[in-house]
């Protein structure tokens, strides 16, 4: 179902201070940052080989990202699949009995269609289905 890691995304304190870290130590290509209003976070994307690595930042303590925090301190937060089809994959994905989140595809970073299993049915890792936005 799924064709290859679309991205890892990485929940921290903050942008500013770990961008230089992946850019100017681990010498990754910072690729943009953007504002996703409704997950009220910052993100700073950076381009590994085939895939991403997202770092979020929370742009309000009632951000998602802020409650992970919380609760787990900054680190790894989720890994998402690319899919060729979002509402497809999250249809499959109930149809084995895997609760999701997102019933439905919403938009997140980058204009892509995208749904999170809930992390109790995934064994502790939030997952992502994404369908990249050609
Ligand atoms: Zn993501």
């Amino acid at each position: 179902m799924v064709k290859k890691i679309s991205h890892i995304g990485y929940a921290v304190e903050s942008l500013e201070e770990q961008i230089p870290f992946y850019r100017d130590i681990l010498g990754l290509e910072l690729t943009g940052t953007e504002e996703v209003e409704d997950q009220m976070v910052r993100v700073a994307f950076f381009s590994i080989g085939d895939t991403r690595i997202e770092l979020l930042e929370p742009s309000s303590p009632e951000s998602p990202i802020a409650k992970f925090m919380e609760k787990r301190g900054p680190g790894i937060h989720h890994i998402a699949y690319e899919v060729d089809d979002c509402k497809s994959a999250i249809r499959a994905m109930e149809a084995h009995g895997i609760r999701m989140i997102d019933t439905e595809p919403r938009g997140g970073a980058g204009g892509h269609k995208i749904a999170f299993a809930h992390p109790k049915a995934t064994f502790g890792i939030l997952t992502e289905l994404t369908e990249e936005h050609q």
